[in-house]
């Protein structure tokens, strides 16, 4: 735990979050200022600033979360439209919460174009 790590203190418990899916290495809740009539955000227990941060230890958790997005898809009835998987890294990528997570994004028409 980081302790000025708002995804941290949601995981802790410390503050609210709307939690749809958890198990002993990731969670999942709801994006607090959505994009999209689904915008879940799935992020691992351990912290991590971002994907810059990573190594090769980290392959099998961080391999956990496409799974853990792949059953958050099917339990939100999105699997079959599509969805969308983004991870902001760095601020100059739009990263603003400096705790590793992947953006599930689905329900809107979404272009080819990424930005
Ligand atoms: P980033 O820009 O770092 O890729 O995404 C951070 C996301 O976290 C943003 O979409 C933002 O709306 C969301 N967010 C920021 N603070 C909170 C919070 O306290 N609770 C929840 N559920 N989402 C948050
Ligand atoms: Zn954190």
């Amino acid at each position: 735990m980081t302790s000025d790590c708002i995804f941290c203190k949601i995981i802790a418990g410390e503050i609210p979050g709307q939690f749809v899916y958890q198990d002993e290495q990731v969670v999942a809740f709801r994006d607090i200022h959505p994009i999209a009539p689904t915008h879940i955000l799935i992020a691992p227990r351990k912290h991590f600033d971002s994907v810059h941060h990573v190594d090769a230890s980290d392959e099998p958790l961080l391999g956990h979360l496409f799974t853990a997005a792949r059953l958050i898809a099917e339990q939100e009835k999105v699997s079959q439209s599509g969805y969308r998987l983004v991870v902001n890294t760095g601020a100059g990528a739009g990263q603003t919460v400096f705790h590793i997570h992947m953006h599930l994004l689905a329900g809107k028409p979404m272009s080819d174009k990424l930005v």
